[in-house]
């Protein structure tokens, strides 16, 4: 069956709302390539957003999932548990920064995870208010919504919204020229001003910005954010979910700035393609919900769980964190060798790149000319201008290289 064939059945079959990148079919994918049911090989910089980092059916995933499912599929660990479960907070309580007790719970999807850190800390606190960010993005459930800066897509048509959420201004350095102590004042004036210290139960952010753009904030801006955010008395969540597992060049993304929040939230990167999330954070927090008040059906899956025990595994032996700093390095000096006028800005950390350009249309040119010829590339951004870099942190440099071409090719073009 070709592309076109499924593509057909896929019009009648599935809801318009959800959509894709490319109309080609994925038949199978490694570490770095996916091949279409065409025989066409796409180079991989998207890595299913952020998640396939350890690379698409990568040895040890493979190996501990028939491991798990020859075992058992479910027992939902509300009614009968297991260790898996326990190991991956284990792992997560140890990785993520901050030299304190910690504790973990594990969800479905990252939307899931930051519902869940916003419940605990309105509990933990008992107050209402979440501060969220210009550009910011936290998902497309009803809270998470609201959590979420950009309309179109993600909430034109779909209100009403979740209350008592508040949007403070983001560290954005290209756009406002401001350094992190001005523009930490600046949101923390907002904050203060329209909503109230004493009002708020967690200021929430993603320490780099993903669908957002891949806005890096100005050095200052999170340890200042953090540090006001504790003597609020309120908690101070990052959204690592697109950040976290390495993809920056370090474990988490938070830690580039020494900034331990309260609680984290992770996904994407987790489980090497397996749908896992987790809130993970202060035990002093974690653990002031009641028994039986965080949960879920499917939540900490064990065939998730034994595919995020494998994948952290082999974040370690490989050195993905390293791995994402030379892919960043990599990345970085092709693109600034250009110096095209169209380019904005080249920013980003690790293996989390992006390109600033003047506008959407011309954007979507480049990434069209880009899926034109093999390399899979996607856009972000809350002006649509922005192309960013994800590829799988196992991606070898002949492959990067050559998407590269493609990528430097289509930027000269324009
Ligand atoms: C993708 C993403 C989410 C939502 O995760 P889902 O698994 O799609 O629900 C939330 N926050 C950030 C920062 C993300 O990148």
């Amino acid at each position: 069956m070709t592309s076109a064939e499924i593509h057909k059945r896929r019009v009648a079959a599935v809801a318009r709302g959800v959509g894709s990148t490319i109309s080609s079919y994925v038949d199978h994918a490694s570490g770095g390539t996916l091949t279409d049911v065409d025989g066409r090989e796409w180079i991989d910089f998207a890595a299913g957003i952020a998640v396939t980092s350890v690379g698409n059916s990568a040895p040890r995933v493979i190996e501990a999932v028939q491991r798990q499912v020859e075992r058992f599929t479910h027992t939902c660990f509300m009614v009968a548990p297991y260790e898996a479960y326990v190991a991956v907070c284990e792992q997560l309580n140890e990785l993520t920064p901050g030299a304190f007790e910690k504790r973990s719970a594990l969800f479905n999807s990252g939307a899931e995870a930051v519902e869940n850190a916003v419940k605990i800390a309105r509990y933990h606190t008992k107050r209402p208010a979440i501060v969220v960010f210009d550009h910011g993005y936290h998902g497309r459930t009803n809270l998470t919504m609201a959590l979420t800066a950009k309309n179109m897509p993600y909430k034109n048509g779909f209100g009403p919204f979740a209350p008592e959420i508040y949007r403070a201004p983001m560290s954005y350095p290209l756009r406002d020229g401001l350094d992190g102590p001005a523009a930490a004042a600046r949101a923390i004036d907002v904050i203060e001003k329209q909503v109230g210290a004493s009002n708020v139960a967690a200021v929430l952010i993603e320490p780099i910005q993903g669908e957002g753009g891949f806005v890096v904030p100005a050095p200052g801006f999170l340890p200042a954010l953090a540090e006001w955010t504790r003597e609020a008395g309120a908690v101070f969540i990052a959204d690592e979910i697109q950040t976290g597992f390495c993809r920056t060049g370090s474990w988490f993304a938070s830690s580039h700035e020494d900034v331990e929040p309260d609680l984290i939230t992770t996904a994407k990167g987790i489980a090497g393609g397996l749908p896992l999330a987790a809130v993970t954070g202060r035990a002093s927090i974690m653990d002031s919900v009641h028994a039986g008040g965080l949960g879920g059906t499917y939540g900490g899956n064990p065939i998730a769980c034994a595919a995020a025990l494998a994948s952290i595994e082999t974040m370690r032996e490989l050195d993905l964190a390293g791995a994402a700093r030379h892919i960043g390095g990599r990345i970085t000096a092709r693109l600034s060798e250009l110096d095209h006028p169209a380019i904005a800005e080249v920013r980003g950390r690790g293996a989390m790149i992006a390109v600033e350009l003047p506008d959407a249309s011309a954007t979507a040119a480049v990434a069209a000319e880009c899926h034109a010829n093999g390399l899979l590339v996607l856009t972000c951004g809350t002006y649509g201008n922005v192309l960013r870099f994800l590829p799988p942190l196992v991606m070898p440099d002949d492959v990067l290289d050559r998407g590269l071409d493609i990528l430097t090719a289509a930027l000269t073009s324009r």
